[in-house]
């Protein structure tokens, strides 16, 4: 029954904002208008929006009280002390600096620490950080265990790193050319799919053996505990807190996008124990963020975020949560349509090679999927595939894809209801019984970083 499948929302509706659905030939105009740029196209003219879970949370009662209660104090602000209390209450680390958003965070810290040539490992980078570390000149290295490239295998943690691949990669490079190794919870790029304490903790010690800094990417470490909590042994009993707090235990530091598991609209956060590695952050921070006590953000968005990541821990509400998104890609599953199984911590992630077979890889079959969804139907999903990955081999001038191409349906937290849930479902299933009309893409435009945000295309007749 559906109350089994979908635990019910652990709130009720205080304040609503209309969507409208909008006609074919209005979305056809949009397409052609956004150079069928998903990216390109205005929120208005979305019906259910699928693009991202970040920044577009709905907000508790508590925090938009939190917002009128704010500090705005330049310095030393009320809301800052709010915000780097529960911070460090749930991370544990001795510093904690405030940035706009994740990717200002990374910036801020591979600015400091990298140096031309260096690597950085990952389980996967997202696209961010991957650009993050390209733009200084340094390679982003995905060292995930292979399974996570099987979408058909249903295991616990797809998002572990390779232990082996690690030791192997700091063998040969030398720790000289790693300023730190990051570990991406839950793992966004690879089908949202979470970690294990026992790989967290191989990780930290083969770290810790060759005193590299371990670092997380912990934009989703709630939606991750809950995964350990429900699925390895040992945990069940241990609340969410608990598991957070441990899983930064095994860590010198993190970085993080407030925008997702801090149910925020903005901000992010620097999060470390070296004093002297914060001092020289701090430096970068006071000229491209601002004052240490507030760095990118508002003294209602520090606000907000001490409230929001407090309630992202809550249990019934990551239960409904994890949950809601099991129950879409249920749906799918059952009408036959490809997915990443299993289903991620925040997005429902269709194999687009397969739902589009007869598309070659340069033709892009994950992005024209997006586009006709949105044609279809009005969603708006994101592809996390060739546009976003591929990168030309400078040796061989030979395009190399990513090894999945997928299209993200990311579910945003606490926005849509199970009857979105059922509409979305019914577009997708509809759209793959007529999948064949769906054509290919080519790109007319692109720039040299992140072009997916970008780019314009053309359709293959
Ligand atoms: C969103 C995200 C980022 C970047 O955060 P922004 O707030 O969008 O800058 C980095 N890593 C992961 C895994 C993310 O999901």
């Amino acid at each position: 029954m559906l109350k089994d499948d979908y635990p019910i929302e652990p709130y009720r509706v205080k304040v609503v904002e209309p969507i409208k659905k909008t006609s074919r030939e209005e979305r056809e105009d949009v397409l052609n208008k956004a150079g069928f740029n998903i990216f390109n196209i205005p929120a208005e003219k979305v019906y259910i929006d699928f693009l991202t879970d970040s920044g577009i949370s709905a907000m508790s009662d508590r925090q938009w009280a939190g917002i009128m209660v704010a500090d705005e104090s330049y310095a030393g602000a009320k809301s800052f002390f709010h915000f780097e209390k529960a911070v460090k209450r749930i991370f544990g680390f001795k510093h904690v600096l405030p940035t706009h958003q994740g990717r200002a965070a990374e910036r801020i810290l591979f600015e400091t620490v990298l140096r031309e040539g260096d690597y950085i490992p990952n389980n996967i980078h997202f696209d961010t950080t991957q650009a993050n570390i390209e733009y200084r000149k340094a390679f982003a290295v995905n060292l995930v265990a292979d399974e996570a490239f099987d979408p058909d295998l249903k295991a616990d943690f797809k998002g572990n790193m390779d232990i082996g691949k690690l030791e192997n990669f700091i063998a040969e490079k030398g720790t000289d050319k790693i300023p730190l190794v990051m570990m991406t919870i839950t793992n966004n790029s690879g089908g949202g799919q979470p970690v294990s304490m026992d790989n967290i903790k191989k990780v930290s010690r083969i770290c810790k053996k060759h005193k590299l800094p371990f670092f997380f990417d912990a934009c989703r470490f709630a939606e991750n505990a809950y995964y350990i909590k429900t699925r390895e042994k040992g945990y069940e009993n241990k609340s969410i807190l608990e598991i957070a707090r441990e899983t930064f235990s095994y860590a010198d530091g993190a970085t993080m996008s407030s925008k997702k598991d801090a149910l925020v609209n903005m901000g992010g956060f620097l999060a470390l124990n070296d004093g002297d590695l914060a001092e020289r952050l701090q430096n970068l921070l006071i000229i491209t963020e601002g004052f240490p006590t507030y760095g990118g953000m508002s003294g209602r968005e520090l606000e907000a975020l001490a409230i929001g990541i407090e309630e992202g821990l809550d249990e019934d509400y990551l239960a409904y949560r994890i949950g809601q998104v099991r129950y879409l890609g249920d749906l799918l599953d059952r009408a036959g349509v490809p997915i990443y199984k299993p289903v991620g911590g925040h997005a429902v992630y269709i194999l687009a090679d397969r739902f589009l077979s007869y598309l070659p890889r340069d033709q892009y079959p994950g992005w024209a999927l997006s586009v006709a969804l949105y044609r279809e139907s009005g969603i708006r999903a994101v592809e996390i595939g060739s546009v976003m990955f591929a990168k030309k081999d400078e040796k061989t001038g030979e395009m190399i894809f990513p090894q999945l191409e997928l299209v993200r349906l990311a579910i945003p937290r606490r926005v849509y209801s199970v009857s979105h849930m059922h509409y979305v479902a019914d577009a997708v299933n509809s759209l793959y019984k007529k999948r064949e009309q769906i054509k290919g893409l080519k790109i007319t435009h692109q720039s040299p970083h992140l072009r997916h945000f970008t780019a314009r295309f053309e359709e293959i007749k």
